[in-house]
């Protein structure tokens, strides 16, 4: 095994990503395996398919890194917005370093993302303020101030004026596929969404991430805000490249 492979978890809430990563190049160093979120996601279904996915891969090393959709603190779930609820207070940590005998890192999908933009992607060398949403069954956010990272924004949970669902309800890609919306009807509401970021943190740059950042082209168009945005230089698998990344500890997140 290369000596800067870690293995990179991206848990989401519709399916658990995993692929040995290259630290330092931000590389994929094996196939990326993609195995169905359970449903119910409870802890122990969910950490029955992680070390499914561990053993799939035949990982050995020491530790692993670990995106999750929730708000993470210290290894701890504080929310649970597209999860089993039984995970608020729950340590995702052990609960996955139990279940797969190697200790897990675990972070917040999108923040583990930002990272990866941060340090080896779109974000890296940008000065001022980088924005990246995840765009999946939520959305995520992970804000960057001069690279480093404000932790646990949770911009999907804000209400856009009118609304009465916070924001993912409307802007994520599961409400263009429950409501099957066009690009362009799904590409305004999204725009609308940035726009209001964009009135309350004037960032220097969006970058998109999650499935359909590789689909970038299709609504770019509708996208009529002031800030430049651009689909993350990882597309969908920043967030398992960062989760090792966090977990190398070559990026220190307080
Ligand atoms: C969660 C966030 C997560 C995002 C993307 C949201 O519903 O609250 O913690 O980052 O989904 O998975």
């Amino acid at each position: 095994m290369v000596d800067n492979a870690i293995l990179g978890i991206d848990v989401g809430a519709s399916g658990i990503k995993g692929a040995l990563v290259d630290v330092e190049k931000g590389k994929l160093l094996s196939e990326r395996l993609k195995l169905a979120t359970p449903k119910p996601s409870t802890p122990k279904a969910m950490a029955e398919t992680v070390k499914h996915l561990v053993q799939s891969l035949d990982y050995r090393g020491e530790i692993i890194g670990c995106g999750f959709p929730s708000i993470i603190k210290k290894g701890v779930a504080w929310s649970a917005a597209n999860i089993h609820k039984s995970w608020i207070g729950t340590s995702v940590e052990e609960v996955f370093s139990q279940a797969v005998g190697i200790p897990v890192k675990t972070i917040n999908d999108a923040d583990a993302a930002g990272l990866a933009e941060a340090w080896l992607g779109k974000a890296r060398d940008v000065s001022g303020v980088v924005i990246l949403i995840t765009i999946g069954s939520g959305l995520g956010s992970a804000i960057l101030v001069n690279g480093r990272l404000v932790p646990n924004t949770e911009l999907g949970h804000l209400y856009l004026k009118g609304m009465d669902e916070i924001a993912e309800r409307y802007a994520a890609n599961s409400a263009r596929k429950r409501e099957k919306l066009d690009w362009k009807t799904w590409g305004r509401r999204f725009d609308k969404y940035l726009r209001h970021l964009e009135l309350l943190f004037s960032p220097d740059l969006f970058l998109l991430g999650g499935g359909i950042s590789k689909r970038f082209e299709e609504f770019a168009p509708f996208l009529k805000c002031d800030t430049p945005v651009q689909p993350a230089a990882f597309f969908n698998n920043a967030g398992l490249i960062g989760a090792a990344l966090y977990a190398s500890q070559l990026v220190v997140v307080e």
